[in-house]
């Protein structure tokens, strides 16, 4: 049997404790070996990010450097086209064949918004879905056609992560962490410590590239 992998998709702009802490827990909780963290490059739904494609690499590689659960996957970061995470799970499946269990790990917020990611239906045909809880965030699809959606397939069983391919929604029991990227560079704009919000390379590294810092433009508008 093949071992289950999951792929762990965001802006990451910049990476902090919030995306790291609960996968580490869930690895443990649900036994995974390996997590593939993929940096996209142009978000189709979100403005785009502060910190160019190279910075948020290197920060996500300062990030996982003494953790050997995750391992960077740079392919969307190459790309100069949107990342559509449908596009991506379909050619990460031709790569594995079609018996490998894959997941892909979301945080609460980003199930609520689920359905409106393009092709959102034809992800489960490829890899699981696993749900880390995020505060603030309700645990039921704001449309009942969603939640219906949700409850066809969700599985409270870990086993069959692992023993199926894909189509199981896994919601997992991780500690809630109450931390964003736009929180961080709120902050930091304002001069607030972020010490216990992101690795400390990653901040060494964000102060070194002067990142996230109040601009001139800024200062401008008061
Ligand atoms: P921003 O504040 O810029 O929107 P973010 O902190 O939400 O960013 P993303 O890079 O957009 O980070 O998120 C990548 C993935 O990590 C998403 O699936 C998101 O749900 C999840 N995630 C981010 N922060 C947390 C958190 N504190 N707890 C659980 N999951 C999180």
């Amino acid at each position: 049997m093949k071992t289950l992998q999951a792929l762990y998709g965001g802006t990451f702009d910049p990476v902090h404790y919030g995306h790291l802490k609960p996968v580490e827990v869930l690895a443990n909780l649900i036994g995974l070996q390996r997590v593939i963290i993929m940096p996209n490059n142009v978000p189709p739904h979100r403005l785009q990010p502060e910190a160019t494609s190279e910075q948020r690499k290197t920060m996500l590689e300062l990030a996982i450097a003494d953790k050997p659960l995750f391992r960077l996957d740079e392919r969307e970061l190459r790309r100069d086209t949107p990342s559509w995470t449908a596009q991506t799970l379909q050619a990460w499946r031709e790569e594995q064949g079609p018996d490998a269990p894959l997941a892909f790990i979301i945080g609460q917020d980003s199930l609520l918004s689920f359905p409106s990611w393009y092709q959102y239906d034809t992800i489960l045909n490829n890899s699981h879905l696993i749900v880390c809880r995020r505060p603030g965030y309700p645990l039921t699809m704001k449309e009942e056609v969603h939640q219906q959606w949700l409850e066809a397939h969700l599985t409270p069983h870990v086993d069959d992560l692992h023993t199926l391919p894909a189509g199981k929604i896994y919601l997992a029991e991780t500690p809630w962490f109450d931390i964003s990227a736009t929180q961080i560079r709120q902050r930091l704009q304002n001069g607030q410590s972020c010490a216990e919000m992101l690795p400390e390379a990653v901040l060494r590294y964000i102060q070194q590239q002067g990142l996230y810092q109040k601009t001139d433009n800024d200062a401008l508008k008061g």
